[in-house]
């Protein structure tokens, strides 16, 4: 095990980075504004261990509620800015670290640069000593990276989160990670290490992003963290499973076991042929799920699907419009989900829309489809 040399920075009480502890961490799945749910969730968060609790809010209403829910609890909370950066100066009052997705910040006021919406964010962050993480998400890569590294996606991935660094150093600001995360282990590997090799004082928070189902899910994960870890790379990890939501400490004791198991030199072999065939992708669900059907389509997919399970084919579940549309676009079949009806895609071209009782025998006629173009074989009985 290699030591972890990052330099240390606050989260409120707690600190990550250097050889301090690894942290643990996970989201509420809930509608913030539910507060019945978001505060039940934080609770089981909570019970579970979880370092850090992280709230997804993208409204004013979304504010209103985090400031009930900061007042019942004690807990160290992050807040995920998602797609609006100007709510920074509202929650950073109620949080201890702000989450921003480079990717999102062009959505609003197209007129200012993104250094001016950084400064934004770090501004509000200063006055309220708040720690951010630069959340680089595979799914939503700024769209002038995305073009400058077509021919290396990683690389944007990483190179975006370079120049980030950079305007944060520039700001004095100190208090901050960065996240690399991709829906596959060995891209999530990749670009940390190129990341840790370009910025290693600068502390890494690990995750594989919609890692699925457990056991598939666990295993994508501990793949990740146990290459990583191991080299002395990552100083936070959130495990992000497809669980329903009164399940959702699960990913708090999923990462202490693994943390464990790389503490104590047990690496798990990881089985064999695993992933050759068909792979099943599946958010982690959250704030933005329409329909809380999304968890059971998830798991009917796989159960679905399993006689296709020699086939190398990849199908991705996601829970909501926002990143749904384009989280799906590297799969062979997607399918991302609306209030009423569920949208099926077959790499980035639309198939169709379909209700939640009519989506599952749509996607059979797909499968079977696809072993037949691409593998040449008949339908599996
Ligand atoms: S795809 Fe949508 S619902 Fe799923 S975790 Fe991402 S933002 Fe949340």
């Amino acid at each position: 095990m290699k030591p972890r040399k990052t330099r240390k920075i606050k989260i409120g009480s707690l600190t990550i980075g250097g050889d301090s502890p690894v942290a643990v961490q996970s989201m509420t799945a809930t509608r913030t504004q539910d507060l019945e749910a978001t505060a039940k969730q934080i609770k089981i968060l909570e019970e579970a261990g979880a370092d850090v609790i992280r709230i997804a809010v993208d409204s004013d209403k979304d504010v209103e509620a985090l400031k009930i829910l900061r007042s019942n609890s004690k807990a160290v909370f992050s807040v995920d800015l998602q797609e609006n950066y100007k709510l920074a100066p509202l929650v950073a009052p109620l949080v201890n670290k702000i989450r921003y997705n480079p990717g999102h910040l062009y959505h609003l006021e197209k007129n200012k640069t993104i250094r001016e919406k950084v400064e934004f964010i770090v501004q509000a962050a200063k006055e309220h000593e708040c720690a951010i993480r630069i959340g680089v998400n595979c799914g939503s890569i700024d769209p002038d990276y995305k073009e400058r590294f077509a021919h290396d996606e990683l690389e944007g991935m990483v190179q975006c989160a370079v120049d980030h660094c950079a305007m944060l150093d520039e700001l004095n600001f100190v208090d901050y990670c960065v996240s690399l995360k991709d829906s596959d282990s060995q891209k999530v590997i990749e670009a940390n290490k190129r990341f840790s090799e370009l910025r290693p004082d600068v502390p890494l928070h690990l995750g594989v992003t919609e890692a699925g189902l457990p056991p598939e899910g666990v295993i994508k994960t501990r793949i990740a963290f146990e290459q990583l870890i191991s080299k002395g790379i990552g100083d936070t990890i959130r495990v992000s499973l497809t669980l329903p939501d009164d399940e959702k400490g699960q990913e708090i004791d999923v990462g202490r076991d693994i943390l464990k198991d790389i503490d104590e030199g047990r690496f798990r072999s990881v089985p064999e042929n695993f992933l050759e065939g068909l792979n099943i992708i599946a958010c982690p669900s959250c704030s933005r799920v329409e329909n809380g059907k999304f968890v059971e389509l998830a798991q009917d997919v796989r159960a679905l699907t399993k006689y296709a399970e020699k086939y190398k084919l990849t199908i991705a579940v996601m829970g909501c419009r926002v990143n749904g549309p384009g989280e799906t676009d590297d799969a062979d079949l997607g399918l991302w989900c609306g209030p009423t009806h569920v949208n099926l895609k077959e790499g980035p071209k639309t198939l169709g829309s379909f209700t939640y009782d009519e989506i599952l025998g749509q996607l059979k006629s797909e499968v079977d489809r696809l072993i037949s173009e691409k593998f040449n074989e008949p339908v599996a009985k």
